[in-house]
């Protein structure tokens, strides 16, 4: 929505604003927030508000710590989950260095610079996440646990699906929050949702998956709950992804979609496709970013190991739903509700527009289930596989150039040298598992 600065302090004036929560994400996706009073907005969008970056992960280092985020009036939204009286409004910021230039460590800078390089090609990128997550309950002193809230299964409706009426008021507060809802069911494992809502540009996209983590956790712990986007909280079910369907437009057509061509894909999503799988093992560290990520991407759940695509097969890595014409699009399904989303869609982007600038043919389609096929007949194929651990998927990163070029220096060093401390920390734990596969017979 084009909001003007004029208009969002008309709103704030209107509805008793008495507070606005700034907003950007660090490196690895986490909401950083701070409070200003209304009447400071005005400067705010003037000269910005300066912060100290040096404690945030991923940024700026003691001696260059002065930062100053400014406000992008198109996200501010009023939080209709606070009271209506005094009430509170949050809006994104772009990070920029004291002197006005852009933060080259900013994940929504790394974003809009992608864009541009499509723009500069010709095309603009339509992104459509399905994010999915727990709701599960909160002990008596207010922690998350992973006790469940019902023992529902996919698309179950009442009275199965008790937790529906928590859904419904995240629905509500969503649609307040300017998202136009399109779906909202309960998903395969016990306790486990999804909701969609409608594609739209890769910034307000982005924006729109940090700002649905904050309203579900927010509405939900409203309500006595907990909501978690950990991508595989439970062992034995479902885990959470976060698909990724992604629709290329040029001059308001489709790029992906060629009436004459074989099953009406353009040899331009061939292209498309044959980036996005050259390069998804090197930037997989980005979309599948937590030790818990790889937990997820097993046999048996409905979650991508093999680098493959399909047009109908949903144990591909790629899937091209049935819609043609202008809906055409292209699903990645490996990315995770963790990601940091402006990292994950600039990489996911840039793969796609280098496989077109560069003519990279896709494999051939894998129309049969890839989980049926004997390890000999991968091979055959020349099938890979997704890394199979964060400490795999960091190795293939550090050691790709596109990953590092797509990222810029700033963003690619200070993520390698967060998710390494995080995966050194991870092994030398003892895990519940060795004690109970070890400790009796050793
Ligand atoms: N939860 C599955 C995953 O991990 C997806 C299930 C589905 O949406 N069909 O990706
Ligand atoms: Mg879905
Ligand atoms: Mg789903
Ligand atoms: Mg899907």
């Amino acid at each position: 929505n084009g909001i003007t600065k004029e208009e969002v302090l008309q709103q704030v004036a209107e509805n008793d604003v008495k507070f606005i929560r700034t907003q950007f994400t660090d490196t690895l996706g986490i909401i950083k927030s701070w409070a200003i009073p209304a009447e400071d907005l005005e400067g705010a969008f003037k000269d910005g508000v300066m912060f100290d970056g040096s404690s945030i992960e991923g940024f700026a280092r003691i001696e260059e710590s002065d930062m100053m985020l400014m406000p992008d009036p198109s996200t501010f939204r009023i939080l209709p989950w606070r009271p209506k009286e005094g009430s509170v409004a949050r809006i994104i910021g772009d990070v920029k260095k004291p002197d006005g230039t852009p933060f080259e460590g900013d994940p929504r800078y790394v974003l809009k610079q992608a864009m541009d390089d499509a723009a500069k090609m010709g095309y603009t990128m339509n992104v459509g996440p399905e994010l999915e997550f727990f709701l599960f309950k909160l002990d008596a002193e207010g922690n998350p646990t992973t006790h469940l809230t019902d023992h529902g299964g996919y698309f179950d409706f009442a009275p199965l699906d008790k937790a529906q009426d928590v859904r419904r008021d995240i629905d509500f507060a969503l649609e307040v929050m300017g998202f136009k809802l399109e779906a909202s069911h309960h998903e395969v494992a016990p306790s486990q949702h999804e909701i969609n809502f409608r594609f739209g540009d890769m910034l307000s996209t982005a924006d729109k998956v940090i700002t649905f983590k904050y309203v579900a956790k927010s509405i939900a712990y409203h309500k006595g709950y907990y909501i978690s986007f950990m991508p595989k909280p439970l062992f034995g079910v479902n885990g959470s992804g976060m698909h990724t369907n992604q629709s290329l437009m040029m001059n308001g057509k489709n790029a992906f979609y060629d009436s004459d061509a074989p099953n009406g894909l353009s040899q331009t999503s061939m292209y498309y496709i044959g980036g996005m799988l050259k390069y998804i093992r090197e930037f997989a560290a980005v979309t599948n970013s937590t030790v818990n990520s790889y937990k997820r991407l097993v046999p048996g759940y409905e979650a991508p190991i093999y680098v493959t695509w399909s047009a109908s097969n949903r144990s591909s890595l790629i899937r091209i739903p049935a819609t043609r014409g202008i809906g055409t699009r292209v699903e990645l399904r490996c990315p995770d509700p963790a990601c940091n989303p402006y990292l994950a869609f600039a990489l996911m982007l840039r793969a796609g527009l280098d496989g077109i600038k560069n003519k990279i043919e896709p494999p051939e389609a894998t129309n049969v289930n890839i989980f049926k096929l004997s390890e000999e007949e991968r091979a055959k194929r020349g099938i890979q596989s997704l890394p199979g651990s964060l400490k795999e998927a960091l190795d293939l990163m550090r050691g790709s150039k596109f990953t590092k070029e797509a990222l810029g220096e700033h963003v690619f060093n200070g993520f390698l040298k967060a998710k390494n401390a995080e995966w050194d920390s991870y092994k030398s734990q003892v895990h519940q598992w060795e004690l109970d596969n070890y400790l009796s017979i050793l």
